[in-house]
């Protein structure tokens, strides 16, 4: 995707939703230069919106910033809704699990757009095993890695220098120099920072 097509998803949101890893926190951010929704009347439109409205919203925001389609979405959100527990928390932890989030979180990838191409490009190991489907499921116990052959290349060059002033989140473990990691837990809600209403979004899937 282009790189202004993936600020126009923030400009649409009317928020920053920090897709584009460190250009997020620049005065080039496209939310900082443009804060208005994109468009030819964009500047004028600051119409109210309907429940409906505001529910849709926040879910296309949840989306935007997992960087998953509607399909996944929604299946998760039935698996969540079907569990036991809380049916936000759970459906705020199957997002995390994802390898393409974890690859994120641990600082392999300054996006979740390029940990997606990163995994599905076949660059990661989980428990000794080369993966290639960004909406794998990690668990307690598993193992990550980056495969030695693409360490070499330009993809991963300066990333150990880059971690140094890096801490992934706690239920992560990071090996900054040989750049793996373990998984320690699974996320509990307190350890997911989110700026999404996820009640909003049980209610929009609920109707
Ligand atoms: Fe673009 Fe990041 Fe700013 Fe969003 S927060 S507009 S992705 S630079």
């Amino acid at each position: 995707m282009l790189r202004g097509a993936v600020c126009k998803k923030c400009r649409r949101s009317g928020e920053k939703l920090f897709l584009r890893g460190e250009r997020c926190f620049t005065p080039k951010c496209a939310m900082v230069k443009k804060p208005y929704p994109p468009g030819t009347h964009g500047k004028k439109r600051k119409s109210a919106l309907s429940e409906y409205g505001s529910q849709l919203a926040e879910k296309q925001k949840l989306r935007k910033i997992y960087n998953v389609n509607e399909a996944q979405l929604k299946k998760y959100f039935k698996e969540a809704s079907r569990s036991k527990g809380v049916a936000t928390e759970i459906l705020l932890v199957k997002l995390e699990t994802r390898i393409d989030n974890a690859i994120f979180r641990l600082g392999f990838a300054e996006s979740r757009a390029k940990a997606r191409q990163i995994v599905s490009h076949g660059h990661i190991v989980l428990n000794d095993k080369k993966i290639d489907i960004p909406s794998i499921h990690i668990k307690k116990g598993d193992t990550i890695r980056i495969k030695k052959s693409s360490l070499v290349g330009p993809l991963f060059n300066g990333l150990a220098i880059k971690l140094k002033k890096y801490n992934p989140p706690v239920w992560l473990s990071l090996d900054k120099e040989n750049l793996s990691a373990n998984v320690l837990s699974a996320p509990s809600k307190d350890d997911i920072e989110s700026n999404v209403d996820l009640q909003t979004i049980v209610e929009y899937y609920s109707r």
